[in-house]
């Protein structure tokens, strides 16, 4: 199979024109065509000679993808599945939401990391995305030029695979890429303490943090990387960066009932923020296969949203959405790739 061009950096392009003999600048056409233009093949960019579109065809192709699958929700969320490694599957979701429309984008197939409430985490690790395989996901739905954000929250831990991240970060926010403001673009993560610290000094893009308890103990037993990475030692570096006005650091809180959703964690909450400057998302657990966990019920998780306000801790709750299409995490590729084993 050729070698994709979709997915490199204008350096990436720029050796690759100068290994195969072409002029200075051809570099910089290519990524115009590929990021800034709607081609379907080399053969579109009329800007370069015949010889360099023939030589160029002989060894590279655009490399975008089209979805293999698609479920609509009845709220508009969709979930569209692109392929993978052989037998594998990609996961994507698009979000609708008045004046917004999110793309939540995978970053690896499956993951390593193995936090007791995701259905990704079960499947155990397939493979990390390349750039490309990542853009990709953004840029081949049919609604990609309606997107307003992009959130990397789909399957795997984005900072478990932080090269390829960061490289789908600089085509989308880089002049010559999609040309796209960093403040639309959300990465999350667990926590991985080193590889945070790189992504927050190579990318403007917002930071959301996997919290989903403050305890020590319990925080070890929902998410492995706890006994790697403490929290503690997350929040001591966050304490240090300056996020400067625009960017912004929020932090994911999953509630299970009668787990994590006590006056205890409350006041543990705002122990452990205290001086951080940012927000909290609450999100509904949803029951999957072959755990403990339980969905609280709304009026717990008002009432949890409530008290971390009176905190003085701004706190949102997410809506789930897309819960008729396996909206969890993971859940839609699963499916695809039990019906295929
Ligand atoms: S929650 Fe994220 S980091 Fe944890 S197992 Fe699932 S995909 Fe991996």
């Amino acid at each position: 199979m050729p070698e994709s061009l979709f997915g490199k950096t204008l350096d990436e392009l720029n050796s690759m024109s100068q290994d195969l003999g072409f002029p200075a600048f051809t570099g910089k056409q290519i990524a115009e065509w590929i990021y800034r233009k709607e081609i379907t093949g080399i053969e579109e960019m009329t800007n370069l000679s015949k010889k360099t579109r023939a030589l160029l065809s002989s060894r590279y192709s655009i490399g975008l993808q089209n979805p293999v699958d698609v479920q609509e929700s009845a709220d508009g969320t969709k979930k569209y599945l692109f392929p993978g490694t052989p037998g594998k599957f990609i996961e994507t979701a698009y979000i609708p939401d008045r004046k917004r429309a999110t793309v939540c984008v995978s970053s690896q197939v499956g993951c390593k990391m193995g936090c007791l409430f995701c259905m990704t985490g079960k499947q155990g690790f397939q493979g990390n995305l390349s750039a490309g395989e990542i853009l990709n996901q953004y840029r081949s739905i049919p609604e990609w030029k309606s997107l307003t954000n992009i959130v990397y929250m789909g399957m795997g831990e984005p900072l478990d695979n932080l090269d390829e991240v960061l490289k789908s970060l600089e085509i989308l926010t880089s002049p010559w890429g999609f040309a796209l403001s960093p403040r639309r673009i959300t990465v999350s993560t667990i926590g991985i303490t080193p590889a945070m610290l790189q992504f927050l000094e190579n990318s403007d893009a917002h930071l959301a943090i996997s919290l989903h308890t403050p305890f020590d103990d319990q925080r070890r037993k929902l998410m492995p990387v706890q006994q790697v990475y403490p929290l503690q030692e997350v929040l001591s570096e966050i304490r240090s960066w300056d996020f400067g006005r625009q960017r912004r650091v929020s932090f994911e809180y999953i509630l299970f009932k009668n787990l994590n959703d006590s006056n205890a964690h409350i006041h543990e909450l705002s122990r452990i923020l205290h001086g951080i400057r940012c927000r909290i998302n609450l999100i509904r657990f949803h029951p999957i296969p072959d755990t403990p966990l339980n969905s609280p019920d709304e009026k717990s998780i008002l009432e949890f949203r409530e008290k971390l306000n009176a905190k003085g801790i701004t706190t949102t709750i997410r809506a789930s959405r897309g819960q008729d299409i396996w909206a969890a995490c993971g859940l839609l590729s699963t499916k695809k790739w039990m019906n295929k084993e």
